[in-house]
């Protein structure tokens, strides 16, 4: 085998599982995507991690988390991983250009954020259609701007919007927030955010870039024409597992099936982090689920060779 363990995926769940497997002197190798960026990553102000009562920005702590697991001997690659393969003992883990062997996996590979679905969203991408505000807000300085959702993710996005944005209107498709208590208290309190309730955006218009959205009412079935410059859309994530094919079982919005090790049905198989059926999707999580996989693996590999 070319590794005990092999983690797929470079966030929380999969930074800490190589901190805990490397200081366990599991040889590991961390196989990071370059197309999937990490959440974490993308995030302005992290304020719910503990230890940092000011909070604190999502790159830098993703960046402090790979510097602990680099120190502690975990060896990381950039590479997208296509297939993985059982082989007996051990795993194959296919990438485009190179197969790797392992007598474990963890798989830590997140969650992407989901389309809307609406013409005018492939055409206006970067043109005024994102989905994160940390990467494109600064754009829309004294813009008018609109975040589609009322999840946790919608009203961190409005409320950092309103850094830049004159006007941020958050479209939702009910007339009751999804989003944390102390977040709606927020975006309620904030004089630049609207809230257009029991409404979905039916189309983004423009030409060339973003000029505005069609919105309808769910209740009246009303249709208006509302100018904006840009669209950030927020309306939940897909888990990152298309790649996993039948190789561990899935529910039926594909996150992974695991226990309360993370151990997936397949000896030798974790998950952790967003990709996994869960509660609570939170950078707190995913470092504990990456830590608990990573010692359960442990006694996995323990176990194969006594
Ligand atoms: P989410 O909680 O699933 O919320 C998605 C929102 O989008 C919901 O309000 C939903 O409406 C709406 N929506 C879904 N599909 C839609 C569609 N096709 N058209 C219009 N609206 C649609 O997703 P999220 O806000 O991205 O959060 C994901 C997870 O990350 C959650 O567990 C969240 O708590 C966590 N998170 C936490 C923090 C934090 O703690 N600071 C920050 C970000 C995210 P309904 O409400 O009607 O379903």
């Amino acid at each position: 085998m070319d590794y005990d363990l092999i983690i797929i995926g470079g966030g929380p769940a999969g930074l800490t599982a190589g901190i805990y497997a490397s200081r366990a002197r599991v040889k590991t190798l961390l196989i990071e995507s370059f197309s999937v960026i990490c959440q974490a990553v993308t995030t302005d102000h992290i304020e719910n991690y503990p230890g940092f009562p000011e909070g604190v920005n999502g790159f830098e702590l993703i960046e402090k988390f790979k510097k602990q697991a680099e120190k502690f001997g975990t060896e990381f690659i950039a590479a997208e991983v296509k297939e993985i393969k059982e082989t007996k003992p051990g795993w194959q883990i296919v990438t485009e250009d190179k197969t790797y062997t392992a007598s474990s996996i963890i798989i830590a590979t997140g969650a992407s954020p989901k389309r809307l679905d609406v013409p005018g969203e492939d055409k206006f991408r970067g043109r005024g259609v994102s989905y994160c505000a940390t990467c494109d807000g600064a754009l829309f300085k004294n813009k008018e701007v609109v975040v589609v959702g009322g999840g946790d993710t919608a009203l961190e996005e409005a409320l950092f919007l309103t850094r830049f944005a004159k006007k941020v209107t958050v479209i939702h498709r009910r007339n009751a927030l999804r989003g944390t208590k102390i977040l709606q208290e927020r975006s309620f309190a904030n004089k630049k955010i609207e809230i257009a309730w029991d409404s979905v955006v039916t189309e983004i218009t423009g030409s060339g870039k973003v000029a505005g959205v069609k919105i309808k009412n769910v209740k009246t079935n009303a249709i208006t024409d509302f100018s904006c410059d840009g669209i950030f859309i927020c309306v939940g994530y897909t888990p990152n597992t298309g790649f996993l094919k039948d190789a561990v079982p899935l529910d039926e919005a594909g996150y992974i099936i695991s226990d309360d090790n993370c151990l997936t049905s397949k000896a030798g198989i974790f998950a952790a982090g967003d990709c996994r059926k869960k509660l609570l999707r939170q950078v707190v999580t995913a470092a504990g689920e990456g830590a608990t996989a990573a010692f359960a693996c442990q006694r996995y590999l323990e176990n194969q060779i006594s």
